[in-house]
């Protein structure tokens, strides 16, 4: 078996489902090495079942783990909660060399070239080219590298409160040392790469290797119609709609029948709540009451998040046209009651 592997990482159900579509795609492309992830006690137990029949190995890391001094020390820097729980990736010394993937990639092509690259090899940020993006790198395990990135993150920090600075200031001198470490750009295309620089998105969108959804709009938070299978892209992300709707169509080939209804959903408030929801649609057959439930509390949810499409469906117009409508079907004033006879 290849000593090599990709790993990611999921912290809740919502995660989960993001790495469950990653696996997949990667497993279309017929990559020759394991797949390995990270998860955290939060992870309900339906979930990990789910993940232990795609992911090699699940690994469940304890960021509370008493036995880790560093840990420990860790407790008292939450803000370093979830860039701890990434540091993790350098504890699976069964594997010789590993490729991290956050939980929002999605794989095009089969990549394997990658792990002919060394630690730390990674694409550069789009914010920041200077630094690299934390979404997508080639790393070797080692107990050694991770105490000592521990450490680090113990007297340093870091500099965007995330894994993304203590790993640049970690491996700081990326950026000059040696140019095989760069990753071409296609390896972690970013999605804000169709607005920021659209002509060079057009251009090279056949060559993209790995698609990497970073921000606030995840594929599993946009609006999806169970009947038709089509997610609904908001209107100024529209370049992304064959991506956004690969990840779904990746979701309902793969994923979908294995969810079940004892996830936790939206009614338990649970973190992760949507797995538990999505499970309840049925695909291709009309829109259910569950549907439309499904429906109304992702839309909630975009809102609430601040991913509004103001240029759609989510336009002046369409919030006054709604409001209109409202107000003209409201029932109409009661009329006064009439006052009992004798009464003041
Ligand atoms: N992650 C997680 N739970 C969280 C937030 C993040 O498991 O609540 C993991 C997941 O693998 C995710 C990665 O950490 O892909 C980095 O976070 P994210 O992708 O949201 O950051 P971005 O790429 O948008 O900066
Ligand atoms: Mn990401």
């Amino acid at each position: 078996m290849s000593t090599y592997a990709w790993v990611t990482l999921a912290t809740n159900d919502l995660y989960s489902l993001g790495a469950l579509v990653l696996a997949y795609s990667l497993k279309r492309v017929s990559t020759a090495h394991q797949l390995a992830i990270l998860i955290t006690p939060t992870v309900s137990e339906s979930m990990r079942n789910k993940l232990k029949d795609v992911f090699n190995v699940v690994q469940e890391v304890n960021v509370l783990d008493s036995q880790d001094a560093a840990n420990l020390a860790l407790l008292a820097r939450p803000e370093l909660g979830i860039t701890f729980t990434k540091i993790h990736c350098w504890r699976l010394i069964q594997f010789e060399k590993c490729v991290f993937l956050d939980a929002d990639t999605l794989v095009l092509q089969n990549c394997d070239e990658l792990f002919e690259r060394e630690e730390l090899s990674a694409a550069p940020d789009v914010g920041w080219p200077d630094c690299f993006n934390s979404g997508v790198f080639v790393y070797r395990p080692s107990l050694d590298t991770f105490s000592k990135i521990t450490q680090f993150a113990l007297e340093k920090g870091s500099f965007d409160g995330g894994d993304q600075g203590l790993l640049n200031s970690y491996f700081s001198d990326w950026a000059t040392s040696d140019i095989s470490r760069h990753l071409p750009f296609l390896y972690n295309t970013c999605s804000t790469a169709t607005y920021s620089y659209l002509p060079a998105f057009k251009q090279f969108a056949d060559r993209i290797k790995i698609l990497h959804f970073i921000g606030r709009m995840k594929p599993w938070l946009l609006n999806f119609n169970s009947q038709t299978r089509i997610v609904y892209t908001p209107q100024e992300s529209g370049y992304l709609h064959p991506y956004l709707q690969f990840w779904w169509d990746l979701f309902c080939d793969n994923v979908h029948e294995k969810l079940t209804e004892d996830m936790p959903d939206f009614i338990n408030q649970e973190e992760g709540g949507l797995a538990g929801a999505l499970s309840k649609l049925r695909l291709g057959e009309p829109r259910s009451p569950e549907q439309e439930a499904y429906e109304q509390h992702i839309r909630r949810q975009c809102w609430e998040s601040g991913n509004i499409d103001y240029t759609g469906r989510d336009s002046f117009d369409n919030i006054w046209a709604r409001i209109s409508e409202t107000l003209s079907s409201a029932p109409p004033k009661p009329a006064e009651t009439p006052k009992e006879p004798g009464s003041m």
